[in-house]
């Protein structure tokens, strides 16, 4: 068996030294084998500099290097498709999560498709980090039907074949467990170690939270209707529509029977929500049109690649 360990680092040039001393010291006492995956996400320090003598050194390293700082979602995704291994981890390149944790998280999958790390004990300041992340993983929780503690944590472990197949942008990386479990994993979370962050900065804020809670909207609709956009807008077209045109006959009965109606601003609702329903509807037809020509381009794949070759 071959583990892949991902490591994203943003300026992490106070840490790597250590954070490779220790990942190496857990890992080389396991019996399986095993590669380290530092994705260096733009650094601007010396991060790039101090990993490049363990590259050279040591076989088991490989250090990608993105040309700017893309995010440490692109930085997971970079590390899902270099990564070999039949069994994925990822890893914060902090210090704050404990290599030590890693081999409990590998020897449950099998057993499992993907294994949470709960920061149980979480050393971040309460307010503007753990009190929102609190709301944030129950909200999550409830919207997507997957019930964890710690959405946010940056270790877990995957069965490789299922994080392959997930495409993750933006900050949907952290709804990576939602999504493979729609897609039939089996998840378990288990309580891991979270050092306070001893050297270099956090780079995330409480306005992440709030992005968060955006992102689940988006991962929600996608989950509910990414295949079928006109039921998520077709109703509301037909409701608002009829609404309006309800409204526009009663007016036209009215003049009919010699009323002025031009004054009336009846007149302009029942305009408006015609046009409104119009629109919902026409967007449901786009969405569909969407939805059809991907399984259109779906089926006729430009290229057909060789199976592993090992
Ligand atoms: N990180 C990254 N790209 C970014 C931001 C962060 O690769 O744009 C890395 C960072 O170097 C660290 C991990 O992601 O290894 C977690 O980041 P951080 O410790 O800043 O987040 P926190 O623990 O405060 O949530
Ligand atoms: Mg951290």
């Amino acid at each position: 068996m071959l583990v892949s360990i991902i490591i994203p680092l943003h300026n992490e040039e106070e840490n790597v030294e250590d954070l490779y001393a220790s990942l190496k010291s857990v890992m080389d006492a396991q019996t399986y084998d095993y590669e380290l995956l530092f994705v260096d996400d733009g650094s601007t320090d010396r991060t790039v500099a101090l990993l490049e003598p363990f590259e050279q050194r040591d076989p088991k390293v490989k250090l990608l290097r993105f040309r700017r700082n893309f995010g440490k979602a692109a930085a997971w995704a970079a590390g899902f498709d270099n990564a070999a291994g039949d069994v994925i981890v990822t890893i914060d390149g902090d210090l704050q999560n404990d290599p030590k944790d890693i081999p409990s998280l590998v020897s449950l999958i099998g057993e499992y498709d993907v294994v949470n790390g709960w920061r149980k004990k979480r050393q971040d300041p309460f307010i503007i980090r753990r009190f929102p992340s609190i709301i944030a993983n129950s909200l999550i929780s409830k919207v997507t039907g997957v019930k964890l503690r710690d959405y946010g944590s940056g270790l877990k472990a995957y069965k490789a074949e299922v994080v392959k197949n997930i495409n993750v942008y933006g900050e949907l990386h952290r709804f990576i467990p939602a999504l493979a479990s729609w897609y039939g994993a089996k998840i378990k979370e288990i309580e891991t170690t979270h050092h306070p962050r001893r050297r270099g900065k956090s780079k995330y804020g409480i306005s992440r939270t709030l992005m968060v809670i955006l992102d689940m909207i988006t991962i929600k609709f996608l989950q509910s209707y990414s295949t079928k956009p006109m039921q998520a807008f077709g109703p509301f077209g037909l409701l608002v529509g009829a609404a309006g045109l309800v409204i526009n006959l009663y007016l036209v009965i009215l003049w009919f029977s010699g009323e002025a109606i031009g004054h009336r601003p009846l007149l302009l609702l029942g305009i408006l929500l015609v046009i409104i329903g119009i629109q919902l509807i026409g967007l449901g037809l786009l969405g569909e049109m969407l939805v059809s020509s991907y399984h259109e381009n779906q089926r006729k794949p430009l290229y057909v690649l060789r199976g592993p070759q090992k």
